[in-house]
């Protein structure tokens, strides 16, 4: 269980805190590698020291967004097996649409939802799809 590694790229520090709180005071995970912005987004993916089980991305970024980070993933196959899961503070329909399209495999939405999360984790390192919104 703590062999799982997490990449969370997200310029909103108190998503960053909780997200931090809830894998690894609630959940126990250590390996949690946190972007703070998506600049030289390719170069840190690279000097990464293990390939992410699970994603997270914040759609909301500068200077790239979640949208052309997942691009980038994915055309690495390194990352063929990584979970990527979009989360955004504004879900409508329509974005959920986009984002299935784009090619997440899911998406959280902001503020977590702390009594679901690891509910909604739990599905996700088991492979499903997890459209959460609220
Ligand atoms: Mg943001």
């Amino acid at each position: 269980m703590d062999e799982i590694h997490f990449l969370y790229v997200e310029d909103d520090p108190m998503s960053r805190m909780v997200m931090e709180m809830l894998l690894k005071r609630g959940l126990g995970y250590q390996n949690i590698v946190i972007f703070e912005n998506s600049q030289n987004f390719d170069v840190r993916i690279n000097q990464l020291t293990a390939i992410p089980h699970i994603v997270f991305l914040d759609i909301h970024m500068q200077p790239i967004d979640g949208f052309e980070m997942l691009k980038r993933l994915r055309a690495l196959p390194d990352f063929a097996d990584s979970r990527i899961i979009a989360l955004t503070a504004s879900v409508m329909n329509e974005e959920v649409d986009l984002l299935q399209t784009a090619g997440f495999d899911g998406v959280l939405s902001k503020p977590l939802d702390q009594t679901l999360f690891p509910t909604l984790l739990k599905r996700i390192l088991l492979g499903e799809e997890v459209w959460h919104v609220v």
